[in-house]
């Protein structure tokens, strides 16, 4: 059984001043696996004080200093990347492809924020004046379950290349995940107060750290609802504030792809992550002449879809991450159908032969118009929606017709063709004929997908501050 009973604040694993138990539950079983301790208001305020004594001599360093700390970061949570692994498998019930990723992405973001900070110019000119890049200051940074360490780290190495101290609130359901990394940033030996991590409810320690006056920024990946609750009350400081919010992803299928490619490529984007990405392309738009073909492809793989044991390299789909997800997938596909869509795959309940855990059946709804709610809402399971189209203007309208802004995914043959449509998609971010990666570049959403970038030299600026120093001589006249 584990027993995550430490928070980590001012370099040391400490007794939480919370007493809060809350259960940590495998989802692949259902079956209780230990517990965690949860911190409480007073632990977010002697987090946020062990961050500000830690503020001043950690923003007076410079580049070196943090390109060889953040090198050290790398190396610890690389060292523990195999506990990370069995982690997110136990934890969150991540297939084991998958798990390997994200504990080796998480320990990459080191590496590419120092690439980011290597060749980044902190002071430069601007007009007859010198622009300094600032540390913004402590910051809060917030994030959620389905991409833990990942995100965990991807936040802090930008906010320690900036030269900002931090406090991590982790998702509460992801604690194991979390104290592994705490442990890593311990091994690193980073100066006390630099980073601190605290485990705990988001509605009880958020309105401390995300209104405390000592605190400068938020940088928060989750939902959008909790992302809109962040930036109210960040409002009142004027908190600099980073969303990393939800989506609805659209999937363009032009009509000359090559269906033999684009529509495994299309289950993928839709499937990935057990469908709990915020990226998931779960709206797939299909011309209305290759619509029998697609739909007979799409239910063949998706039938052959293996589900089950996460530890077992041949899973595709792990369970969802707890009974409340589960419920919420089930409610959707329910309401698909209420709604008159037709189901092509899948369906309520539990797949065959898996009584226990929190699995569900990869579903696919046709004949979805942009209108119904499983079109509109960020379902965050493996449910996949299947729209037809008659026109390119008509698939980029569809596309387009949503509150979010997060990925868009197109396939075409045509190169041109496919970069013409990703210009007209509103989206932060577009794949051609695949689920490309580029860590270096900037990630963050349009609309209610969120607000400013994650990585590259972008996501380092969502941590400083600018400063304009005149200098004598260049003086307006008097009048
Ligand atoms: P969530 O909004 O429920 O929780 C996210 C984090 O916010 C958790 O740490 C939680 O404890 C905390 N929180 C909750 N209420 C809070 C409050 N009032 N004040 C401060 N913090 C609070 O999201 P989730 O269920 O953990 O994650 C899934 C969501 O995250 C999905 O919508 C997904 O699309 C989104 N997501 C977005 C990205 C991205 O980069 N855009 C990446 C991953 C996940």
């Amino acid at each position: 059984m584990h027993s995550i009973d430490q928070a980590y604040i001012d370099g040391r694993f400490v007794s939480p001043h919370g007493q809060e138990q809350m259960e940590l539950v495998n989802p692949t079983t259902g079956d209780v696996i230990g517990h965690v301790v949860l911190a409480d208001e007073t632990d977010a305020r002697q987090a946020v004080l062990a961050a500000k004594a830690a503020a001043p001599a950690f923003a007076a360093t410079g580049k070196t200093e943090r390109l060889e700390l953040l090198g050290r970061l790398h190396a610890s949570v690389m060292a523990r990347s195999e506990e990370l692994r069995d982690a997110t498998i136990e934890e969150y019930g991540g297939p084991v492809s998958r798990s390997v990723w994200v504990s080796r992405f998480a320990a990459q973001t080191f590496l590419d924020a120092a690439t980011t900070l290597r060749d980044y110019e902190f002071e430069r000119s601007a007009g007859r004046s010198r622009l300094l890049m600032e540390p913004v200051g402590i910051s809060t940074l917030i994030t959620p379950w389905n991409s833990a360490a990942g995100s965990i780290c991807g936040k802090l190495a930008m906010a320690l290349a900036a030269g900002c101290t931090a406090i991590v609130k982790p998702s509460e359901l992801s604690a194991l995940q979390s104290h592994i990394v705490a442990q890593a940033i311990h091994d690193a030996g980073l100066p006390p107060g630099v980073v601190n991590l605290i485990h705990g409810r988001g509605s009880l320690l958020g309105p401390v750290l995300c209104t405390h006056p000592d605190v400068a920024k938020i940088s928060f990946t989750g939902s959008t609802a909790t992302g809109k609750a962040i930036a109210a009350m960040a409002n009142d400081s004027v908190k600099r504030v980073s969303l990393g919010l939800g989506g609805k992803s659209p999937t363009i299928l032009l009509d000359d792809a090559d269906l033999d490619t684009a529509v495994p490529g299309a289950i993928v984007a839709a499937f990935q992550n057990s469908g709990q990405a915020c990226i998931a392309g779960t709206r797939l738009l299909v011309p209305q002449a290759l619509l029998a073909d697609v739909l007979a492809r799409v239910k063949s793989a998706v039938e052959q879809m293996v589900v089950g044991d996460p530890a077992d390299p041949r899973t595709q789909i792990g369970p969802m991450l707890g009974a409340a997800q589960f419920e919420r997938v089930q409610r959707y596909i329910r309401r698909g159908i209420e709604e008159g869509a037709t189901l092509l795959v899948g369906g309520p309940g539990r797949p065959e032969g898996l009584g226990r855990g929190f699995f569900v059946k990869p579903t696919v709804f046709a004949d979805v118009s942009n209108d119904m709610e499983i079109a509109r809402e960020e379902i965050f399971g493996p449910v996949l929606c299947i729209l037809a189209y008659r026109s390119e203007d008509e698939a980029v309208e569809i596309a387009n017709d949503t509150p979010y802004g997060l990925h868009g995914y197109v396939f075409s043959s045509d190169p041109a063709r496919a970069d013409a449509i990703a210009r007209r998609m509103q989206v932060g971010r577009v794949a051609i004929n695949g689920m490309q990666h580029d860590p270096l570049a900037p990630f963050g959403g349009y609309k209610q997908s969120g607000v400013g970038r994650e990585y590259g030299v972008q996501g380092l600026e969502s941590f400083l501050e600018t400063k304009i120093i005149m200098e004598p001589g260049n003086e307006r006249s008097a009048s």
